[in-house]
């Protein structure tokens, strides 16, 4: 599982490394999330909506996997990094879910930093293809940072470890 490649790319034990999972409401982040920490979850933490924000942690062996629903709360976007989901067959919140991908790289303490987009939901017949979202997205105009964007179905499970392999391939490079 994910938090299993963290853990051996984290190396020491003090060092900290933090990946959080972001997108809008119904996106499938709480499912990517059980998925990829199935077998070594100790505890998910659900805290009730706060400011608008539904959040939810992943513990394990001093590891924390933080899921945010984006609402409208810019104060704690400094915060937000790593992985985007996007429900694929939501045609009608692309331009929103765009939108609050596109503020969110502009912000400053995330210059730089990888973006993994994962298409999700795949798995229903009315799902855009991943090119067309990334089109959508204007992703190609990203060229401070590396991107990658994966197809998948959280619920299948299909396309998530591809999704984890470069998202592993990003942390190594790093370290280099
Ligand atoms: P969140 O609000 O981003 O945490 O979204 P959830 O993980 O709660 O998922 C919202 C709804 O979409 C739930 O009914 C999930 O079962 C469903 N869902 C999530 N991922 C997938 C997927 O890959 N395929 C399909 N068909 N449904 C999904």
């Amino acid at each position: 599982g994910l938090l299993s490649v963290i853990q051996r790319l984290k190396g020491s034990p003090e060092q900290e490394l933090r990946i959080v999972l972001l997108g809008l409401d119904n996106a499938g982040k709480t499912t990517l999330l059980k998925r990829l920490a199935s077998e070594e979850v100790s505890t998910i933490l659900v805290c009730v909506p706060v400011q608008g924000f539904n959040i939810k942690s992943v513990h394990s062996h001093g590891l924390k996997l933080n899921v945010w629903d984006i609402g409208g709360q810019r104060s704690i976007r400094p915060y937000w990094r790593k992985i985007y989901v996007i429900d694929s067959a939501d045609q009608k919140r692309f331009e929103e879910t765009g939108q609050e991908l596109a503020e969110l790289t502009e912000e400053e303490a995330l210059m730089g930093v990888p973006l993994l987009v994962f298409a999700n939901k795949q798995d229903l017949g009315t799902a855009a293809p991943a090119a067309e979202i990334a089109e959508g997205l204007s992703l190609h105009t990203y060229r401070d940072r590396e991107w990658q964007i994966q197809a998948c179905s959280a619920l299948s499970g299909e396309g998530v470890q591809d999704g984890m392999t470069w998202i592993s391939s990003q942390i190594m490079n790093r370290k280099k």
